[in-house]
């Protein structure tokens, strides 16, 4: 006889199907797609608590199972899934961060994948820490009307720049003191009037005050400072004025281009030339591109603005073969004062007699007549210490740093420093080669300078102006203040050369270019031409023509001979042939991968296995120098090799991928990826 139970066995299956079936439609679950807060390659995804689903969005942080502990996290994405899924669930919502806004969430997800860095990783380049501050109250001001009217050329370039109905690159190529910053300010102007809102990227941290000093006159307290000096806690504020919309201006250097404004109008990218629009450590961005990723998004006009403009920029904004539509150039010539350029005067040091002495006859003669006549005088020599060279008498052993094989620079403090990795020890003459007291200094730096300007002008007041001289922003602006209240000279590294205003220069001197010019990287050239364009520009911002002398071995370096004549048309033609015929940017496009490793037979061994990788590849259109060497073999005990691939846009993702199936490293060896290389070195 059958039992109740066999006799509807076949009910109780056709049950439990119907149960599961609409099991499945109501369990149906959302699930989150998460950043953790942790080095992992991946998103991972967690199960959203249904009682209050709601609550979850993009951009909410969250706290999760990780293994066996808890983690953070921050929401990138929510689907809908039915309940098949194993997945863990979400704790609960983590009230002490900030939610992201979306379009910054995009930005992230954009980032990680463009820059191969973990998701994490771009979470805190483009996040970092942030939290909310109570603000005091403050009276919002009116911006006031400008006192200036623009010129032809400059309004020429602003009618156009607003004319703009989607994503456009406008390249605004003006001479220093041409007035770029006052087109700037009337499109900030307009920006606001539309009710939106505007970054502008300078290059330096040190330059910040100066911008932000402008703008705020022109438009009270709602202009926003973003930096890495600042406090946490100015930091918070700066955010919460921003996320509140009380400031639709941010101005900063390079991490201003991550700042979480609603309804963005525009970026303004200023002095874009500059090499420090590269972030040089991973993830190794570039400002140009993560403002293009942003202005296509909001579909938005992207302003570039230089006096010298980079050779890549250049060539995409004027030149047939690079050149899209989207790029518009506008050249903006008249200097604001009127004044005409200054003249240079170059000084041939291979006919320099006594080597012992910096600066030549002709220099300090122009240097004399200028400080009789009150005027005031720059002198740029573009290398820190006193002495760059240390090396013994007895054996021809060079004292280097350890840590990265580099002479040390000897200092006036009776200190030896390694430029390249900022250690510092005691001086001594005691070489380690052949114990002997015969160590000797040799070489050229600013120190030395400094002293030999003291000898030959002990009455007047010389400033000098380094990263050893002023370790912050603040320091500098103090120097630079008192270099316009009561300074006759004012002697600096490249810092000098950056953007600075002050009135009554009329001399600029520059020594020790050649070094500059002798760096080992395919953009040395360029730089060389653009800081003497550069400092050449602080001479004459007043009334009178300027007057800049330059001391050099390399006379008829194209470099010197077109920033001699102004002649950046020449300049770009040159070096844009040298770039063809060696296959540089901007012909090619460039992606370095540096390998490096704390032990050197253990990054030889791998970069062999490199090597053979590479060789068992078809890959047309992409060519490749190395596994080889860096030019810096050796920084903060680490020895480098690089990778240069040169390729087509096209061939983009071939690279990405191809780095992904690279033969995994050994322990403690790293391989990072540096998309548009600024230097090779
Ligand atoms: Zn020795
Ligand atoms: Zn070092």
């Amino acid at each position: 006889m059958f039992s109740f139970y066999e006799k509807y066995k076949h009910l109780k299956s056709f049950f439990l199907k119907l149960y599961l079936f609409y099991a499945n439609i109501t369990s149906i679950m959302k699930v989150a797609l998460i950043i953790v807060f942790r080095g992992v390659p991946l998103l991972f995804s967690y199960i959203i608590p249904s009682e209050i689903s709601e609550k979850y969005k993009k951009g909410t942080h969250v706290s999760i199972p990780l293994g066996k502990a808890k983690a953070i996290g921050c929401i990138v994405d929510i689907s809908e899934v039915d309940g098949q899924k194993s997945l863990k669930s979400i704790i609960d919502i983590e009230k002490d961060y900030v939610d992201i806004k979306e379009d910054i969430i995009d930005l992230i997800q954009w980032f990680w994948k463009y820059y191969q860095c973990t998701p994490f990783k771009a979470y805190q380049t483009i996040v970092g820490k942030r939290k909310l501050r109570e603000l005091k109250e403050e009276k919002i001001f009116q911006a006031i009307p400008s006192p200036h009217t623009l010129n032809s050329d400059q309004h020429r370039a602003y009618d156009r720049i607003i004319a703009s109905t989607s994503f456009e690159c406008h390249v605004i190529h003006g001479v220093t003191g041409s007035g770029k910053t006052e087109i700037y300010m009337r499109l900030a102007d307009w920006v606001i009037k539309q009710g939106k809102t505007i970054v502008i990227c300078c290059p330096e941290i040190s330059l910040t005050p100066q911008y932000t000093q402008q703008f705020t006159q022109r438009f009270g307290n709602t202009v926003s400072v973003i930096h890495s000096g600042l406090t946490p806690k100015k930091r918070d504020e700066a955010y919460t004025r921003i996320i509140q919309h009380l400031t639709p201006i941010v101005i900063g250097p390079r991490s201003a281009i991550f700042s979480p404004l609603d309804n963005l109008g525009m970026i303004i990218i200023d002095e874009e030339h500059d090499a420090s629009y590269k972030q040089e450590n991973h993830p190794r961005y570039y400002t140009h591109t993560v403002a293009a990723q942003r202005c296509k998004t909001a579909n938005i006009p992207l302003v570039l603005g230089s006096a010298t403009p980079s050779l890549e920029t250049f060539s995409f904004a004027t030149q047939a073969m690079f050149k899209s539509e989207q790029t518009i150039y506008h050249q903006v010539n008249k200097r604001a004062s009127g004044v005409s350029m200054p003249s240079m005067q170059l000084v041939d040091m291979t006919m320099h007699k006594d080597k012992r002495q910096l600066l030549s006859k002709e220099l300090i003669s122009a240097i004399q007549s200028c400080i009789e006549k009150n005027q005031k005088v720059i002198i740029l020599m573009n290398r820190r210490g006193y002495c760059p060279y240390i090396s013994c008498q007895k054996c021809g052993e060079v004292h280097v740093c350890k840590q990265c094989q580099l002479s040390f620079t000897y200092h006036k403090d009776k200190t030896f420093r390694c430029h390249r990795c900022d250690i510092k020890v005691p001086m001594t003459h005691k070489c380690e080669s052949c114990n002997t007291n015969s160590l000797a200094f040799g070489g050229q730096a600013i120190q030395k300078v400094e002293q030999e300007l003291e000898h030959f002008f002990p009455d007047h007041s010389i400033i000098r102006l380094d990263k050893d001289t002023a370790k912050s922003a603040k320091d500098m602006e103090v120097l630079i203040d008192e270099f316009r209240q009561r300074g006759q000279i004012l002697l600096g590294t490249q810092l000098i050369a950056k953007g600075h205003h002050i009135e009554d220069v009329h001399l600029v001197g520059v020594l020790g270019i050649d070094t500059q010019l002798n760096i080992p990287d395919f953009r040395s050239s360029e730089r060389t031409f653009q800081l003497l364009m550069q400092v050449a520009g602080r001479a004459g911002r007043g009334k009178e023509q300027g007057q800049v002398v330059v001391q050099t071995q390399q006379c008829n370096h194209y470099a010197i001979q077109c920033a001699k004549d102004h002649n950046i048309q020449q300049f770009m033609e040159t070096e844009n042939s040298m770039r063809s015929a060696l296959q540089y940017p901007p012909y090619v496009r460039l992606t370095n991968v540096v390998v490096s490793c704390r032990n050197e037979s253990v990054l030889k061994t791998y970069s062999q296995s490199l090597q053979s990788f590479l060789d068992q590849q078809e890959l047309s259109d992409i060519s490749w120098i190395g596994p080889k060497p860096a030019p810096f073999e050796k920084v903060r005990n680490h020895f480098r090799y690089h990778i240069v691939f040169k390729h087509q846009k096209e061939s983009e993702q071939i690279i990405k991928d191809l780095l992904l199936r690279f033969p995994i490293p050994p322990k403690y060896c790293r391989v990072l990826p540096d998309f548009d290389p600024q230097q090779l070195l």
